[in-house]
């Protein structure tokens, strides 16, 4: 067994060997531009991004015409709403979201209101879930769109995006989720959920950093965005600049084995993390696991080991990458907004860490982690009982 053992998959993931067999030969001798329309290099390119193209569509439910590539969900979450605003009038600029989604959905809703948008913020409740019945009575006739995602980063709790898309299309009004966490892990199809708008990235399923996808719903009536990158008409219009050939074709490989093998990893890494969960329960007391058990990601446990300050716990576990709330937030001292709107208070949640298993995870490693972080919270919760006094 190698250490450091990586247990971080929810920030990013390994880039899987048979996607770095598709990358390499695009950034060796297959360096073309898709948009050189007159010799081989360029056409060998474009075909590296219609196939990409394709496999990720498949993935979805999706038309391959209906993917427009960016540079991750960040970028695709701006679009998606940013996008909206140019078609809409003063009086008509409604949107409803929650409070655990992520700092990319949170940050640019925050952007629209200084732009005049009215933004309904929903709560969940204590397992992380928001109720469909919160989003019907939130939506109103100036209502353009609901932003839910569809499996939280930290606590892995599922949102019923079927439900939430049906009422949705009901009421002639636009669903957009950021499925960042969840593509590739879970089966997402945009079709049955009625989703309009879906941002999710490469990196997160073993696939390259820095390239993602929003899946805009072709057909009637039709969704209207204004692109936020002007230039040569990439991407139909909707995100110029060039494409980033080999990260799309490795996103395109990496989407192509999820489907294939979205089951398989899905139970093995459930079963890890359920051999976590209770090697850490069968072997230490006043644990709280969060999150929804019955609409959870099969590869995440976040757990609070209380009076186990997570920051320290992390600090004495130089062998084991893990997370105190996200990775984003981390730069920050401040509690995770997450663990806050589950209730957590501001102890409880500063005494969280989050596990993110993963493809490449093995049960040695899991074996290892019980023991490590057993031995190290029995040891800060002695010496918060028993404090050193230096003379
Ligand atoms: C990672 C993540 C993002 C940001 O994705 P990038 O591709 O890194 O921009 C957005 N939302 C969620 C839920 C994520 O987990």
């Amino acid at each position: 067994m190698k250490l450091p053992i990586y247990l971080d998959n929810h920030a990013t993931t390994r880039v899987d060997p048979r996607v770095v067999a598709v990358i390499l030969p695009l950034l060796n001798g297959e360096y073309g531009n898709a948009a050189s329309r007159q010799h081989e290099f360029g056409w060998r390119a474009e075909a590296a991004v219609d196939m990409a193209r394709e496999r990720v569509a498949r993935l979805i439910g999706a038309k391959p015409e209906e993917i427009v590539f960016t540079s991750g969900a960040t970028e695709s979450v701006n679009l998606a709403l940013k996008g909206l605003d140019g078609s809409k009038r003063a009086g008509e600029k409604h949107i409803v979201t929650v409070a655990t989604e992520h700092r990319a959905v949170l940050d640019t809703c925050a952007r629209l209101r200084g732009w005049g948008w009215d933004v309904t913020t929903l709560g969940v409740d204590g397992c992380g879930s928001v109720n469909p019945e919160d989003v019907a009575r939130a939506l109103r006739p100036e209502t353009v769109l609901v932003s839910v995602m569809a499996a939280n980063n930290e606590i892995g709790t599922i949102a019923p995006l079927g439900e939430i898309g049906a009422l949705c299309r009901e009421r002639g009004i636009l669903f957009h989720t950021d499925a960042s966490q969840a593509v590739g892990k879970i089966p997402i199809d945009v079709r049955e959920m009625h989703i309009d708008m879906m941002s999710f990235c490469a990196h997160k399923m073993y696939g390259p950093k820095g390239v993602g996808a929003l899946f805009i719903r072709g057909g009637e009536p039709r969704v209207r965005l204004v692109p936020q990158m002007d230039g040569g008409g990439h991407e139909r219009g909707m995100r110029s600049g060039t494409l980033n050939v080999p990260g799309i074709a490795g996103f395109g490989k990496a989407a192509e084995i999820a489907r294939d093998e979205m089951g398989d990893d899905a139970l093995r890494t459930s079963r890890l993390r359920d051999q976590l969960v209770d090697g850490f329960l069968a072997s230490l007391d006043d644990l709280r696991v969060n999150g929804n058990p019955d609409r959870k990601l099969p590869h995440n446990a976040s757990i609070t080991f209380e009076r186990a300050p997570a920051d320290s716990l992390i600090m004495a576990m130089r062998d084991i990458a893990v997370s105190a709330g996200s990775a984003c937030s981390s730069a920050q001292p401040e509690p995770s907004h997450v663990l806050r709107a589950i209730g957590l208070s501001g102890e409880e949640a500063a005494a969280t860490i989050r596990f993110g298993l993963g493809r490449f995870t093995e049960q040695e490693e899991i074996e290892y982690t019980i023991r490590r972080v057993t031995e190290e919270v029995r040891s800060l919760r002695e010496k918060a009982h028993h404090p050193v006094h230096i003379h």
